[in-house]
């Protein structure tokens, strides 16, 4: 019985190639991953600067959600206590 597989129809060259394709396509992705991190990051630091300004000079409307030790959270502004 022959050992090659059967119904095989790539071949090493054409496997060769779609290896290297594979693999620049990772990489680009990789690429595009580690941009969008960097400006998850950016919106993140932002956010954070605007809820430390909207902590100190919103006049804040206290409310708390309608559970047992639920936090007091601003109704204008969103931060919470
Ligand atoms: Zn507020």
């Amino acid at each position: 019985m022959d050992s090659e597989p059967q119904e095989e129809t790539r071949t090493v060259s054409e496997e060769i190639e779609k290896n290297k394709t594979l693999k620049m396509k990772l990489k680009g992705c990789e690429r595009k991953l580690v941009l969008i991190q960097k400006e998850q990051r950016k919106i993140w630091r932002e956010l954070g600067d605007s809820y430390e300004f909207l902590k100190k000079y919103c006049k804040h409307d206290w409310r708390r959600e309608n559970y047992s030790y639920s936090p007091l959270v601003c109704s204008k502004c969103g931060v919470g206590e």
